[in-house]
């Protein structure tokens, strides 16, 4: 797939001029029409509903977006609860799929309504304690353990993963809901991440298809939804082919109309948890090449780093570059890109090929509106720059500004050394 900016270089010139770089641009129009296209290709299934992962993209103007679409919020900390909240993102429109979880984010996602969906078969007792109760509606994370494969394609490690519960946990887990006073049910699991293939929730939805027909018979439990969570991908790489999402749409269904019809299960709803596929393509690292230095390697420094963009450094990850006005140039240079962390994996492209760079190019770092900025720390005290909106009628709007130094002091609030620098 050709990787294009969703922005221009005119556009972005006029942009600069009232922010500064870095900072993450997010792309109105393709969010719709994602979003919109995600609710079509489920649209078979009447209770269908996505419940945006909150984690990979934790700003509330985005998310009002995807209300429009009829999604939730998939949350799993007490700050995306918050967040959700204060959004009026309540009760069922929450799905909480936690793990390792605190006493008071269960108990603030029972006040909120939510659904609960349980990671561990110990964490039925830790619930009931918590909040006294059982609630009516319970969801439970499935891990079937061993290697998640396609063909002959290892997609993960489930076995290795420190999520869900075992089968025999799960029908356990499910019995002792139910003696509880549980009464409808969820079924969860999480096997493979960023996949790239249009057959990774159709083999997902038949393992836990099953699983349900199963649970059902041995159990009696009426289940309500199946939680085919997230998983689903984007091409990073320009010789990657996209998902189609209307392609798994119907994978899903068929598998459905194979397993959950014939057992009477006609009526059950699928959710989802998509986090990278709602919003990767359609957020960019914006950033200015501010130096060249020319030692062993040839490097490129900007003025955004690590802190900014986390993947590179952190998995290796590769995000596609492109140098604002020269996309029709050759890439007969080879560059390392680096941020200014005392770190020498802060590089967001080693040993890349593109065209020349000349210090105060723009570069449009792609498909960071997923576990992008999120993953954003103040390591060397670098800040965490804005977040904008580029609108379906081309204007910007600010929609998280820029960090300052006054933020990065404020929890030494305590100490009077830094209070000037706190009040300034
Ligand atoms: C991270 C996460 C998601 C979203 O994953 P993506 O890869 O962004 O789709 C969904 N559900 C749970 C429980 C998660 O932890």
């Amino acid at each position: 797939m050709k990787k294009e900016p969703f922005v221009t270089l005119k556009q972005l010139k006029e942009i600069t001029k009232t922010y500064p770089t870095p900072f993450y641009l997010y792309d109105e129009k393709g969010i719709r029409e994602n979003a919109r296209a995600l609710k079509e290709a489920f649209a078979w299934n009447p209770g269908y509903k996505e419940y945006f992962a909150v984690k990979a993209t934790p700003n509330p103007y985005l998310i009002e977006i995807l209300r429009d679409y009829g999604c939730g919020c998939d949350c799993s900390s007490m700050t995306e609860l918050m967040l959700s909240d204060a959004i009026g993102v309540r009760g069922e429109d929450i799905m909480f799929s936690s793990n390792d979880t605190p006493a008071e984010e269960f108990a603030y996602a029972a006040k909120l309504g939510a659904i609960i969906n349980l990671d561990d078969y110990t964490h039925i007792d830790f619930l009931e304690q918590t909040i006294g109760y059982i609630p009516e509606t319970i969801s439970c994370r499935y891990n079937p353990g061993g290697v998640f494969q396609i063909s002959n394609d290892i997609m993960d490690n489930p076995g290795d993963s420190k999520y869900g519960m075992t089968k025999e946990q799960l029908f356990d887990a499910y019995r002792v809901l139910m003696a509880k006073g549980a009464e409808h049910f969820g079924l969860h699991a999480f096997l493979a991440s960023n996949t790239v293939t249009n057959e990774y929730y159709p083999m997902l939805a038949k393992v836990l298809f099953e699983t349900a027909v199963e649970l059902k018979k041995e159990t009696g439990a009426d289940i309500r939804f199946i939680n085919l969570s997230g998983g689903v991908g984007i091409p990073y790489r320009p010789d990657q082919e996209a998902n189609d999402i209307r392609a798994i749409g119907e994978g899903v269904r068929k598998v459905y109309e194979e397993v959950l019809v014939p057992a009477g299960m006609g009526d059950v709803a699928i959710y989802t948890e998509l986090g990278r596929f709602m919003m990767g393509p359609y957020g960019c690292l914006v950033t200015k090449a501010i130096h060249e230095k020319h030692t062993h390697k040839e490097y490129i420094g900007c003025d955004a780093c690590a802190v900014n963009l986390m993947r590179p450094a952190m998995y290796g990850a590769y995000h596609h570059i492109t140098v604002m006005g020269k996309e029709n140039e050759p890439l007969d240079h080879v560059y390392d890109v680096t941020g200014s962390l005392c770190e020498n994996n802060d590089k967001f492209a080693i040993d890349r090929e593109l065209p020349k760079i000349d210090k105060g190019d723009l570069l449009v770092i792609h498909d960071t509106g997923a576990h992008g900025f999120a993953m954003g720390y103040n390591y060397n005290g670098k800040l965490k720059s804005a977040e904008l909106l580029l609108r379906e009628d081309g204007s910007v709007q600010l929609i998280r500004r820029a960090e300052t130094a006054k933020d990065y002091f404020a929890t030494f609030d305590c100490f009077d050394i830094l209070k000037d620098l706190v009040q300034a």
